[in-house]
């Protein structure tokens, strides 16, 4: 596990993989602000802290091949679009306020 860069985190700022570009995410487990992300392309997490669908803060922290196991996830959560996520969580946000 390891922080972000800032050029990372940009890219997911975005909605994109900054490793592959991808945009496309498997929503994983998920605990107060923090929730942690899949690239359904290439496969590396991501832990992020999104608070009014700003990304706060994030942390690579390994990918689906060495990582625990998600398939619950997989089964509960279909992937979405990064920037939907952030748009979902913004609202969620504005509407229990
Ligand atoms: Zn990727």
């Amino acid at each position: 596990m390891r922080d972000l860069t800032k050029r990372e985190e940009y890219q997911l700022q975005l909605g994109r993989c900054p490793a592959c570009g991808c945009g496309l995410f498997q929503p994983g487990p998920r605990g107060g602000l923090s929730q942690n992300f899949e690239c359904t392309d290439c496969g590396r997490r991501f832990n992020l802290a999104i608070a009014a669908g700003i990304l706060l803060v994030g942390q690579f922290i390994g990918d689906a091949d060495t990582g625990t196991d998600w398939t619950r996830f997989y089964a509960a959560h279909r992937p979405h679009m990064l920037r939907e996520i952030l748009q979902e969580m913004a609202d969620d946000s504005q509407t229990h306020q």
